[in-house]
Order: structure tokens, then C-alpha cells, then sequence
């Protein structure tokens, strides 16, 4: 029997048409399908990033997605948010979300936390996981996640979005001698301006949480993550690179 065949016996029929779409994928194809099979996921923030990226990878056959949130479901946030529906309203984001994703691909255990990804809780789940994905809303939340995502070694696919603009990096914490968010941001929590005030566009937010779940297959299917910050300005729909260095004096990484 052939290797391939072989590899294709992994999957069963249900499995290989479900996925049928992304295993023509020459860049990605039965290996990158195995990766996301076995491949444990943590999305730190169930709101507008988290939204789109949950639904992809859950959709794409991530073997297993931990979301964690202590916010519930508000009104006002169903213009961005839009795995949640109007009867989700009141309810713990994380779980609604969970509920989603299972209705969705019953190939992904998902596991729900109504909690604050706080270091203790990053401590304990953080030692299983692929790959993060932060999808907060703040700066405090982001420090402890990269902190945390420092100290296990473990890759961090970081995105923000408000008003018209959005960011997207990978730091790649498995190599030492890489970034940290960090190393680009410093280690303030100041300036940080919530969507409550300054307000954002659905579809920008949207647009960064889709690519932060490309980002993160890629990152499962092995392929090596270019130290780059993309920042995408909405009101162009244009997109500006910024290459980042580690910084040997970082308080985070360094020395
Ligand atoms: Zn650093």
C-alpha cells in the first residue's frame, strides 16, 4: 500500500469530504490536516477576533480549542462578534461560542472557561497547547499572555483591531532568539483605548481575526513565521510590514 493511502486511512469518508477543500491544498494537504487533527488550540478573548478565528479553525479540524472569557454576550456587541446570535444575548461568551463550534464540527473537543486568562490559569493549560492565539481586548491581558507564552516556549499569534485599523504578528516564542510582543510593544499597559470608547468596524476586526486563524494553521502545518508586524488600515484597505528584532534588554525575553 502506498504511503499516501496509508495517510488516508487516518481520515475517514465523512472526514475526507468535510475536508476534502483544504486537503487539495498543495501547501497544506494530508500532513497539515493530520497537524490541525492532533493539534491543541488555546484563544485567549471570545469577542470579535475571536469569533471569526474559532469558526475557521474549528471548521478547518482543529483536534482540540480552549476558550477562555469571563464576559457574557451584549447587544452592542453583535455588530462584530458574529459567531453569537441575538438568543445568545446574556450568556457567557465563552460558552455560546463552544456551543457554535460544536454544532459546527464535532471533530474538535472544545472546552469552554467562563474565567480571566490570568498567569495561574496560563500556568495550567498553556504546558498542552500548539499554539495561543490572543484575541483580548487589552493591553494587561496581552503582557500576561505573552509573559506567560514566554515562559513555556510557545508560539503566539497576537491580533488587535479599533476604529479603522488593525495588527496582526506572530511571535515564534519556541526559538529564544525571537521577538516577544514585548520586545515590539514594551511592557506598558498605558494607552489602552477598549472599543466601548473608541469604537471599531466589524469588518476590520473580522478581516484580523480570519487571518490570525491562517496564521495559526500555518504555525500547526510547521511552516516558519517571518518576525512581522502587519498593520492594516481600513480606511485604504492597505497593508504596511514592519520587520521586529528581539531586544536583549527586553524585561519579558531577554537575558
Ligand atoms: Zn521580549
Amino acid at each position: 500500500m502506498s504511503d499516501s493511502t496509508d495517510r488516508q486511512r487516518t481520515l475517514d469518508d465523512q472526514q475526507l469530504l468535510r475536508y476534502s477543500r483544504q486537503l487539495l491544498v498543495e501547501e497544506f494537504d494530508l500532513d497539515g490536516q493530520q497537524a490541525l487533527s492532533t493539534a491543541t488550540v488555546i484563544i485567549v478573548g471570545c469577542g470579535g477576533l475571536a469569533s471569526p478565528a474559532a469558526l475557521y479553525l474549528a471548521g478547518a479540524g482543529v483536534g482540540r480549542l480552549l476558550l477562555v472569557d469571563d464576559d457574557r454576550v451584549e447587544l452592542s456587541n453583535l455588530h462584530r462578534q458574529i459567531a453569537f446570535h441575538g438568543d445568545d444575548l446574556g450568556e457567557a461568551k465563552a460558552v455560546a461560542l463552544a456551543r457554535r463550534l460544536g454544532a459546527l464540527n464535532p471533530d474538535s473537543r472544545v472546552d469552554a472557561f467562563v474565567a480571566r486568562a490570568d498567569a495561574d490559569w496560563l500556568d495550567r493549560h498553556l504546558p498542552d497547547a500548539t499554539v495561543l492565539l490572543d484575541c483580548s481586548d487589552n493591553f494587561a491581558t496581552r503582557q500576561i499572555v505573552n509573559a506567560a507564552c514566554v515562559r513555556h516556549a510557545k508560539p503566539l499569534v497576537s491580533g488587535a483591531a479599533i476604529r479603522m485599523d488593525g495588527q496582526l504578528a506572530v511571535f515564534d516564542l519556541r526559538d529564544p532568539g525571537n521577538a516577544c510582543y514585548a520586545c515590539v510593544y514594551g511592557e506598558g499597559t498605558d494607552g489602552d483605548l477598549a472599543c466601548s470608547e473608541a469604537g471599531v468596524l466589524g469588518p476590520v476586526v473580522g478581516a484580523i481575526g480570519t487571518l490570525q486563524a491562517l496564521l495559526a494553521i500555518q504555525v500547526i502545518a510547521g511552516q516558519e513565521m517571518a518576525p512581522v508586524l502587519r498593520l492594516f488600515d481600513g480606511r485604504t484597505v492597505s497593508w504596511r510590514e514592519i520587520r521586529f528584532r528581539k531586544d536583549s534588554r527586553c524585561a519579558v525575553c531577554g537575558g
